[in-house]
């Protein structure tokens, strides 16, 4: 497998308008036992993306991850870790490079993260003394085995907002824009390529311990994998021609053989503005996947639209165009 993307936590020190599975302070986390089951269950991969949330936030258990990930894939494996940078200090980078990190990914870079003046110096700074190199995001260099690395970014419309994340606050906060061209499902966190073995485009996400084809995350996730093994999950799901047409990053098709057609798909697009949208429509009405048949990851990214944004849109907007 090419790319595994783990959010391990959805506890936070920051409550971004923007964030896509409603990480927050108090959020929830796996638990010990389920961090080393679900090392246990990954299969050989090219890379392990530790996320969430804020993954320092749970120094605990980042560690446990690490090591056992250290034991299972060896010294020199690509380990990354995003962040979003605040935590980061000299005494956590050195553990961090002690358990065998290999690329810090720090994407608070945008209007939305309250603590960006000025961090980007200072983690500069702080990553450069430690002997990291900086890289461009999706630089193939920040793979280059035995080279320890670190990149910045954020949620900038072209790269993260541009019709992407009709997830979570953002969703919720109005933040991004309606864009029923942007098939993200085609994209690099989409689906394309999740089932496809061997393929370089192959990523999966898991949020806590649920498996989902996509950084999104579909309504029903492939399953859990502090239960069993991953390679089993994806199999289970190979021959469903749902998921298969998701695996062409095709959710205008996802419905073909359930007999929903795609121009009544697309339409539903256009008029939805996203495709993820779509595709959570058509786990409910056509699949019939309740809320309460959701997975736990799920279940842990509340609807939260009774309640109020933190950051009004007009500060918002005030901070982008300060930025
Ligand atoms: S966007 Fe990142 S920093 Fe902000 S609440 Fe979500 S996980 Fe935390
Ligand atoms: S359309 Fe569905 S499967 Fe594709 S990226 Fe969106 S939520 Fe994921």
């Amino acid at each position: 497998m090419e790319s595994i993307y783990w959010a391990f936590t959805h506890r936070c020190n920051q409550y971004c308008s923007h964030c896509y599975n409603h990480s927050r302070p108090g959020g929830p986390t796996v638990s010990a036992r389920e961090a080393e089951a679900v090392i246990e269950h990954l299969p050989e991969a090219g890379r392990l993306i530790l996320s969430g949330g804020e993954p320092l936030t749970e120094p605990e258990i980042l560690q446990r991850i690490l090591l056992a990930a250290g034991r299972k894939y060896g010294a020199g494996f690509p380990l990354a870790l995003q962040t979003n940078g605040d935590l980061l200090d000299e005494a956590s980078l050195s553990r961090l490079l002690d358990s065998g990190v290999q690329h810090i990914s720090i994407a608070s870079q945008d209007a939305y993260h309250a603590r960006r003046n000025g961090q980007r110096e200072r983690l500069a700074t702080l990553l450069t003394a430690s002997g990291l190199i900086e890289v461009e995001v999706g630089d193939p260099e920040n793979r280059k085995p035995q080279e320890r690395t670190f990149s910045f970014w954020g949620a900038t419309p072209d790269l993260w907002l541009g019709g992407l994340w009709a997830r979570g606050r953002a969703l919720r906060n109005g933040i991004g824009r309606d864009d029923p061209e942007h098939n993200v499902c085609a994209r690099w966190s989409g689906a394309l390529g999740f089932l496809d073995d061997g393929s370089s485009r192959q990523e999966i996400a898991i949020q806590l311990t649920s498996v989902y084809a996509c950084c999104p995350g579909t309504v029903e996730s492939l399953g859990d994998v502090s239960q069993e093994p991953l390679v089993d999950i994806l199999n289970r799901h190979r021959g469903d021609p749902m998921w298969q047409a998701l695996n062409r990053g095709d959710p205008a098709s996802m419905g073909i053989t359930a007999g929903v057609d795609a121009a009544y798909a697309r339409r539903r697009i256009r008029e939805l503005g996203n495709v993820c949208l779509w595709c959570d429509e058509y786990f409910r009405e056509h699949r019939g996947v309740a809320e309460s048949d959701c997975n736990t990851a799920t279940e842990a990214w509340p609807d939260e639209s009774r309640r109020r944004p933190l950051v009004p849109s007009g500060e918002l907007a005030s901070l982008a165009s300060h930025d």
